[in-house]
């Protein structure tokens, strides 16, 4: 049985646990670090001793806990574990039914009733994220109420409740048959080789889906096409396969160019007829614009913040610059995929981003387009940071 502790919430904070803000601040609550084991329930009251919500407590980067219940009465057990998953699971029947698409999230945190939980699915496989001691503590729960609910080839998990949230580099395989690896998955038909223990990422960023779609049937055809902060080249197979007349793929990783060779090789795509190019992003800036290289496509998809050996990048400081160097590649009437995952800034501060980065170039643009999570990456109404993605396609007129 788990340990239930009573909490008191700081007046300040009522009113958000109130209309259901899902995260439990370590401001928000008195006293939270008597609370020493992860797991624990933790039971909310305001000072008047009016019941406010029934979570776990689990340090995370952020937060020390969350809400899961707003009911006083409802249990934390087996059964509440599979009355989530369920409800996860049913609002993605349209991508288990979907032929093409192998490759999806099937329980996305808080967005689906669980914060520090996701799960994903890759053709069968499962692979499972903690966030947090607290949410481990919960494993044979949830385990048992996916394998009740879905047929499970294989089950594998990321520990990354390590300090500031980082993977623990384990063996991430748990029980069932061992994937292949790489693992070939589907996505709108498009392939991708994926490994499940090999690492805390495995090879697909699966929230850029309708993305790569997009590109791949709209923007490809007979295009130049510059992915920047490239990884294993996702972008430009989806760009190469919607008829691009080559990309060039920019990543400071060495495993980039391996990674990348694989992923146009198990789409039948020759990678000999594609650059694939292993620097800084910044460094090959400057030496397009010395070269007077331009691209009628360029995908700039840096992470919320990197360090390399010249260079800090901050998305949420360093972004209109990366993006005025962009702008100086592009062709007129091309197009720039700007995309960051950053959860310090929403929709609206990025476009003013954008407008900023023009602004510096003395150029005009035209917003095509614009993306958000997909719908398997449930969101959280009260919890805007977990709204993290933003994708916007910019038209260069002049
Ligand atoms: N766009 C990718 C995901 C990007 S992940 C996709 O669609 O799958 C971020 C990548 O940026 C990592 O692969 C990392 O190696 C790379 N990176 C970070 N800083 C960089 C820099 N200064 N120059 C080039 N690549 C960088």
């Amino acid at each position: 049985m788990k340990k239930n502790v009573r909490l008191k919430v700081k007046p300040s904070y009522v009113k958000g646990l109130k209309t259901g803000f899902p995260l439990i601040t370590e401001d928000a609550v008195q006293n939270i670090s008597n609370v020493k084991e992860e797991g624990t329930i933790i039971e909310l009251f305001d000072e008047k001793n009016v019941f406010l919500g029934k979570g776990y407590y689990g340090k995370q980067n952020k937060g020390r806990g969350w809400v899961l219940t707003q009911n006083s009465q409802e249990l934390i057990d087996q059964e509440f574990f599979e009355k989530k998953i369920k409800k996860a699971i049913n609002h993605r029947q349209d991508l288990f039914n979907n032929y093409e698409t192998t490759a999806f999230r099937v329980f996305n945190g808080e967005g689906d009733g669980i914060g520090g939980l996701t799960i994903d699915h890759y053709n069968g496989y499962y692979v499972l994220t903690w966030y947090s001691e607290g949410i481990y503590s919960f494993k044979d729960e949830v385990i048992a109420s996916l394998k009740e609910l879905v047929k499970v080839k294989g089950i594998y998990e990321k520990k990354r409740f390590a300090v500031k949230g980082k993977y623990i580099d384990d063996d991430d395989f748990v029980e069932g048959e061992q994937a292949p690896s790489p693992l070939i998955v589907r996505e709108n038909g498009i392939h991708f080789a994926v490994y499940l223990n090999d690492g805390a990422m495995v090879g697909v960023f699966l929230d850029q889906r309708d993305v790569r779609k997009t590109i791949r049937d709209q923007y490809a055809k007979g295009k130049t096409v510059l992915n920047t902060f490239s990884y294993t080249g996702a972008f430009s197979v989806a760009a190469a396969l919607g008829g691009a007349l080559k990309t060039t793929s920019v990543d400071l990783a060495n495993r980039s160019r391996s990674k990348t060779q694989e992923q146009f090789s198990v789409n039948g795509l020759d990678y000999e007829d594609h650059d694939i190019i292993v620097e800084d992003v910044f460094n090959y800036f400057k030496y397009a614009v010395r070269k007077e290289l331009s691209f009628d496509l360029v995908i700039l998809d840096p992470p919320s913040f990197a360090r390399s050996k010249k260079h800090t990048f901050s998305a949420g400081k360093d972004y209109p610059d990366l993006l005025a160097q962009a702008i100086q590649i592009t062709e007129r009437n091309g197009v720039i995929v700007a995309s960051s995952n950053c959860s310090t800034f929403g929709m609206k501060k990025f476009k003013e981003m954008i407008a900023s980065a023009f602004k510096q170039t003395g150029g005009t643009y035209n917003i095509l387009e614009e993306f958000k999570l997909p719908q398997d990456f449930k969101t959280h109404k009260e919890f805007k940071e977990g709204n993290y993605l933003k994708v916007v396609f910019i038209e260069k007129l002049s």
